[in-house]
């Protein structure tokens, strides 16, 4: 499939990963918008996030846990951090497979712009 995230979980093209289990993977982004920026994403192809159907409520679930670990072990859980999932052309989304930007290290403004 020509998907550029497929492609990394499939080593096709390296990736910085930083998690990696049977059904997520986590990578920090090659254009970092904070200290830490990481990206952390499902392993089945999910286009949007209007393509989520029930089946995968768990997958998906896992995502912001997995966030929550990796603000845990970098240690900036308790200060805090900001996660993003953005959907199709006005949400800002430009890589066709999911994922929840997961950015930490300073202090984010809202709303976002
Ligand atoms: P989106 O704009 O779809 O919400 O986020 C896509 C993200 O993927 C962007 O933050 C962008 O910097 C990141 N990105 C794009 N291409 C690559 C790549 O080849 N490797 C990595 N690690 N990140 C990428
Ligand atoms: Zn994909």
């Amino acid at each position: 499939m020509d998907c550029l995230f497929c492609k990394i979980i499939n080593r096709e093209i390296p990736a910085d990963i930083v998690y990696e289990d049977d059904q997520v993977l986590a990578f920090n982004d090659i254009d970092p918008k904070a200290p830490t920026h990481m990206l952390v994403i499902p392993k089945k192809h999910i286009a949007t996030l209007n393509d989520i159907s029930e089946d995968d409520l768990a997958l998906v679930g896992r995502l912001p846990f997995i966030a929550s670990r990796l603000a845990k072990e970098q240690g900036f859980a308790e200060d805090g951090f900001r996660v993003v999932m953005n959907c199709n052309e006005d949400g800002g989304q430009t890589v066709y497979h999911i994922h929840m930007h997961v950015m930490g290290g300073r202090r984010f403004t809202w709303p976002a712009g």
